[in-house]
């Protein structure tokens, strides 16, 4: 007889650039995590699921609960509610529970091949997930209105799971990701709808400022990877790859 042991995930908390908001406007900025198991690793390679879905599911799956302000913890054991509750909370909350998820499941070093652009080596390379720069948004709301360079005024909303799956299934999306990604945030111009032409339209100085301020209102993570050639030393720069199968699974590469 051999003694059968218990086999326990490891647990982690981690402090959202965000934090999750209830219907009653209770704010829980730590999350308690569990590391991703096989039954994730079998969503994750499912053919019958879009991306989306599958996404959604692991981190459902994966957040044990919310950790209150006095230090209490809120667990959520629906999992209907918390596919619901991780769909519709921020980009920048749901980019860092996936880097969170990486980290307490494989370890922070991250590492990767890239060709270099300009000898067209193919080198190894590594970086430290935990040292990405991450800044949290300088205020806390779902709407915000904005004045534009050009003197146009918009209101906005914080992108979320939602918007994300509405960039993700719509083709027109591929060529103009710049536009879809300013869209899909904007509610009103000079208080009336807005189509996908009004915002193409926009001067770029009103573009690039939105973005701006997409990024102090939503907070950021900063995935911009700056890499130096080992083989002629030119330094270029590439963006981390979450949705690369090695991201999760370092041994598919
Ligand atoms: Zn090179």
């Amino acid at each position: 007889m051999v003694e059968a042991i218990e086999i326990k995930p490891n647990i982690g908390e981690f402090d959202l650039p965000r934090g999750y908001i209830d219907e009653n406007n209770n704010i829980y900025r730590r999350v308690l995590l569990r590391e991703l198991t096989g039954e994730e690793e079998d969503i994750l390679a499912s053919n019958t699921m879009n991306l989306f879905t599958k996404l959604n599911k692991v981190l459902a799956n994966c957040i044990l609960g919310f950790i209150k302000s006095d230090g209490n913890l809120m667990e959520i054991n629906d999992k209907n509610k918390l596919f619901k509750i991780v769909r519709e909370m921020c980009v920048t909350d749901r980019l860092f529970l996936f880097l969170s998820l990486r980290i307490l499941s494989v370890g922070n070093i991250y590492s990767f091949n890239i060709v270099c652009p300009t000898c067209g080596e193919n080198k190894s390379y590594a970086v430290d997930l935990s040292t990405l720069e991450i800044k949290k948004p300088k205020e806390l709301c779902q709407t915000y209105e904005l004045e534009l360079p050009s003197g146009i005024k918009v209101r906005m909303k914080v992108m979320t799971g939602v918007e994300e799956e509405m960039i993700a299934l719509d083709k027109k999306s591929v060529n103009d990701s710049l536009t879809y990604a300013i869209f899909v945030r904007m509610l009103e111009l000079n208080g009336h709808p807005v189509n996908i032409d009004i915002v193409k339209k926009l001067p770029l100085k009103d573009r690039n400022y939105i973005r701006t301020m997409i990024a102090e209102y939503e907070g950021s993570i900063d995935t911009v990877l700056e890499i130096r050639c080992t083989h002629c030393l030119n330094e270029f720069n590439s963006l981390l790859d979450l949705g690369k199968p090695s991201f999760f699974f370092p041994s598919e590469t």
